[in-house]
This record gives structure tokens, sequence and C-alpha cells, in this order.
């Protein structure tokens, strides 16, 4: 009986490694959270890894982008972002009480389109909020020179950028602010997990004042909220980190199979130049929707179920007034992310390309 094969599957540590971690807290009566020793051994581990000036760990990704828009004091305003992401980067805008304004995207790597960013800006716009795709960078020197032309912030959610190097740099050091996500899903995970990532001293000073309720012992500085991380995450992460380049490594492997395998079959997005790309996803496109329909049904037969991603297109959302992305809605209308992940057997992975291939190839 073949074992359900899905998009992505958690990676776990040796859990003799992580409960070592928990013994220690319990025999010896350690803090579980408020900013304690794994936690703090975590922030530093990764931003060294990263190279970044100022890191912030926090609960989750999505609470990571709500206080980058609030330590840059955005509220009330329109902030400039894309329709192909995942519903967290737009519930952040809206969760701020600012509007969000779709830009469409690029055909090659589907980040945000700069050349289309200068018509959308208005008055009120005061920041753009753009995401790196499937870890892939967006034009990150031409949204830098329209921020400054027109004095916007910038935001990345780089929630899918972990480990992605551009032109030699983490891909999470551009912009104001760049947000990441560490959810039990993603290539590095924490369980539940995220950072705010800066290099400017006085965001990293807000973020840690607004993720500890706006006070610092007995001062209280302003409204703040709740997104400090538990001992027991950061354990988990501390595990994880150890397994990184083999996680690397074996996710290239798997890209490159794929990638073998299925050129000429379905379209997939040429590597990017000066990117050092992290392979946490490999998309496709299908020639149109009802050739993905087609293909999900044919591998959902052999327990193989890969994911729609991002879809649908976000400018599309009901309780939005629509915006027309014809690009992104395009796109979203007929890409798909292929099973994924370190623990993945070649033989499936082959195995997944010999099924599409029987149904696609001419
Ligand atoms: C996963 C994800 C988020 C949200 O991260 P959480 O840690 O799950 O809150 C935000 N943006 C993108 C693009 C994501 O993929």
């Amino acid at each position: 009986m073949n074992n359900k094969i899905f998009v992505t599957k958690s990676f776990l540590p040796d859990k003799a490694k992580y409960f070592s971690y928990l013994e220690n807290i319990f025999d010896n009566n350690l803090p579980l959270t408020n900013n304690a020793n794994l936690v703090i051994t975590l922030e530093n581990t990764l931003k060294n890894f990263l190279q970044v000036p100022y890191f912030q760990y926090v609960t989750n990704g999505t609470i990571a982008i709500q206080l980058a828009i609030h330590a840059l004091g955005l509220e009330n305003c329109e902030i400039i972002t894309t329709p192909f992401t995942y519903v967290a980067t737009i519930n952040s805008i809206l969760w701020e009480k600012c509007t969000p304004v779709f830009v469409d995207i690029k055909t090659d790597n589907f980040t945000i389109d700069p050349d289309k960013i200068e018509e959308k800006i208005t008055s009120k716009t005061k920041a753009i909020l753009a995401v790196h795709v499937f870890g892939f960078a967006c034009d990150v020197h031409k949204i830098q020179a329209i921020a400054d032309k027109y004095s916007l912030k910038v935001i990345y959610d780089g929630a899918h950028a972990f480990t992605s190097k551009y032109e030699g740099k983490s891909l999470l050091s551009y912009g104001d602010i760049s947000t990441c996500s560490f959810h039990a899903t993603k290539l590095f995970h924490t369980i539940e997990g995220g950072a705010v990532i800066t290099s400017s001293q006085e965001l990293y000073d807000k973020c840690g004042l607004l993720k500890q309720f706006g006070h610092s012992s007995d001062t209280y500085y302003c409204v703040g909220i709740n997104a400090k991380q538990s001992e027991f995450h950061a354990a988990m992460g501390l595990c994880n980190i150890e397994y990184l380049s083999e996680i690397l490594v074996k996710r290239r492997d798997i890209t490159e199979i794929y990638r073998a395998e299925l050129q000429n079959i379905v379209e997939i997005p040429e590597k990017q130049e000066n990117l050092r790309l992290n392979h946490g996803y490999f998309p496709v496109l299908f020639k149109d929707e009802a050739e993905l329909l087609h293909i999900f049904n044919v591998l959902a037969k052999e327990n193989i179920f890969p994911r729609r991603y991002f879809y649908p297109s976000l400018n599309t959302l009901l309780f939005l007034s629509y915006q027309p992305c014809p690009i992104s809605e395009d796109i979203a209308s007929r890409i798909a992310c292929l099973p994924l992940y370190p623990q993945l057997a070649h033989a499936d992975v082959y195995r997944i390309c010999s099924l599409i291939k029987k149904e696609l190839a001419s």
C-alpha cells in the first residue's frame, strides 16, 4: 500500500536530541518562555548564519509582517503589494488597517513587476510589501529605487527566502524590514515561528518592544502585542539547524531530477541570475487549468497530492474590491508545487515524473 505523498512533510530531528533540551528544562526548572536561554541562543545562531545585523525571533511569520507594518508606522495608508502570495501577506495588511493595492507579477519568477508599481502610487501610498515567492528574488534594486524616489518603506515577506542568497548575501537582508516564517511546512522550522530582520537598530528595538506588550520591566512605552516565542519551539530550531546543509542538498537533488525529467513536458521557471536558490518549492506551470486538474486527478489515484500554490490570485478575494491582475490570475490558474521534502525517496520522484509524462508527453 502506497503511503500518501503530500506537497511537503515536516522535518523531524533526532528525538533523543530534542528530548534532551526538554529534559534540561524539566530537571532544572528553567524558564519556559519570555526570551529565555534557548530563544536567545537560536536568535544568535540564526543571525550569525544569515549574517544580518538585527534579528527578532517571533511566534510566526504572519505576526512578523504585522510587527513590520506596525513598527514602520504604516497605519491608514495604501500598501503596494502582490496578489501572488499566501493570504497571510494580505491579511497582515488588512489587520493593520491598511489597504492592499495590487500590482501584477512578472512571468519569469512570479514576483511583483517593478515596472508596474509607479502607476499605482497615490498620495496615500506609504510602502511596498513584496514577496520573494518560492525563494526567488524580487527585483530588489528597482524596488528600492522607486521607494527612494517616492519616500516609501519597503517590506519583504521572506517566508520562502530562508537560505536563499542574492548577489552573495541573504535575500532576507534587503528592504527596511524582511520577515521570515519557520512554520512546520517550511524548509527550516521551529514548529511555529517567524522572524523580523532589519539593519536598523531603531526598528529592531521597536519590534523587540512591540513583541513583548510594549513594555520593558515596569516602563510602558506603547501598545504592544505578545509575539514572544517559547523555549520548546526554540529547542526544535536548535535541533533542526544542525541538519540544514543536509536538507538543502537533498532538496536540490530532488529538484534536479524533476528538472531533468519534466523539461519540455511542463513549464519550469528558469534559474535566476545571481541567486542561490534554497529549493523550498518546485513550482511547475501547466498549459491551462484543465491540464492541471487532469494531472491532479491522475496523481490523486496514486495517493500523490501536489498543491495549487498560490491559488487563487488574491486580487480575486471576495471580501476585497476587485483590482485586475491578469498575469497573476493566469499563473494562479495553472501553477502547482510538486512534492518536495528531504525524506521523499528518489524512486517516488521518478514515479511522479513518469505519471505526468505518460499523460503529457506527445
Ligand atoms: C507561510 C507563509 C506566511 C505565514 O507564515 P506563518 O509562520 O505560517 O504565519 C506568510 N507569507 C508566505 C508567503 C508564506 O508562505
